[in-house]
C-alpha cells in the first residue's frame, strides 16, 4: 500500500472565527479534488465547528490540536476523544511539543492520550479521530547525541497497541526546528525518519511500512519540495506556515510535483 502524503497545517492559538472561516475557506478553493494529497486542518477547538463548516463539502480534513487523556467526567477545561468523533474530526494531535514543553504533558500523559484514541476505534467508533503522535528533540539531546533514545523513548506509548498502526500517524518534529525558521536539513530529517520507520519495523512489523510519518519544524514554500521528496518523509505538520493560505497552499503544490 503506497503511503498518502499529508499536509497538517496547525494553527496554535491563532485566529478568529472570520479569519478562521476565512483561512478554511481559502484552503478548500486552493485544493480543489486534492488528489495524491491528504490535506488537513487543524483549528483551535472553539474553530472546529466553522471549520468543519466550511470544509464540509470538500475533501479538507480537519482534526483538533490537542485531546483530554480521560474518556469523560470532572475535567474542567477538557475535550474528550467522544466530543471530537462526534464534531467529525479525522485526527488529534498528541504530544505536541508546546504541550510537552510549555505545559508539562509526561510521556504516561500522552500514552493514556494514544491509548484513549486507539481504543475508541476498537470499542465501535470507527470514526474516532487517528492519532497523530509527535516525537522531537530538543536542541540539547540532539547536540548531546541522544536523538534517537529521546525518540524512541517517546514512542513508548504505541508499543503496547502494535494495532494501532497504520491509523496512526507519527510527526517528527525536532523542537529546536519549531518555530524559529531553522528546518531540519532533508538528510538530517531523513535520517531520523527512516529510524523511526526501522524502530517501527521492529515492535510492529509489516505496518511499519503503511505508516505516515510527518516532517514538523520550520516547514515553508521554499523547503517543501526538498523535505518532502525524502523516502520516508510522508509530508509536513505546518505550523506558522499554515496561517497564510497562499503559503499552506505551494507547500501543499510542493507534494504535487
Ligand atoms: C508545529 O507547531 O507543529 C510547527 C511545526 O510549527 P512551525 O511550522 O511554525 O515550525
Amino acid at each position: 500500500m503506497a503511503r498518502p502524503t499529508v499536509v497538517a497545517g496547525n494553527w496554535k492559538m491563532h485566529g478568529s472565527r472570520d479569519t478562521a472561516r476565512a483561512l478554511a475557506r481559502a484552503v478548500v478553493q486552493g485544493v480543489g479534488d486534492a488528489t495524491g494529497l491528504e490535506v488537513l486542518l487543524c483549528p483551535p477547538f472553539v474553530h472546529l465547528l466553522d471549520v468543519l463548516e466550511e470544509t464540509a463539502e470538500s475533501p479538507v480534513q480537519v482534526g483538533a490540536q490537542n485531546v483530554c487523556d480521560q474518556p469523560e467526567g470532572a475535567f474542567t477545561g477538557e475535550v474528550s476523544v467522544a466530543m471530537l468523533a462526534e464534531l467529525g474530526c479525522s485526527h488529534a494531535i498528541i504530544g505536541h511539543s508546546e504541550r510537552r514543553h510549555v505545559y508539562g504533558e509526561s510521556d504516561e500523559l500522552i500514552e493514556r492520550k494514544f491509548a484513549l484514541l486507539h481504543q475508541s476505534t476498537q470499542q465501535g467508533d470507527p470514526d474516532a479521530p487517528r492519532a497523530i503522535l509527535c516525537v522531537g528533540e530538543t536542541l540539547e539531546e540532539r547536540e548531546a547525541g541522544r536523538t534517537l533514545d529521546v525518540i524512541h523513548r517517546q514512542l513508548q506509548p504505541a508499543r503496547s497497541f502494535p494495532d494501532a498502526f497504520p491509523r496512526a500517524l507519527i510527526a517528527y518534529e525536532p523542537v529546536w526546528a519549531i518555530g524559529t525558521g531553522v528546518a531540519a536539513t532533508p538528510d538530517m530529517a531523513q535520517e531520523v525518519h527512516a529510524a523511526i520507520r526501522t524502530h517501527l519495523e521492529q515492535e510492529f512489523g509489516t505496518a511499519a511500512q503503511d505508516t505516515v510519518v510527518l516532517y514538523g519544524g520550520s516547514v515553508k514554500a521554499a523547503n517543501a519540495s526538498e523535505l518532502f521528496s525524502m523516502p520516508d518523509i510522508d509530508g509536513g505538520l505546518v505550523g506558522g506556515a499554515s496561517l497564510k493560505a497562499d503559503e499552506f497552499l505551494s507547500i501543499c503544490q510542493a507534494v504535487r510535483k
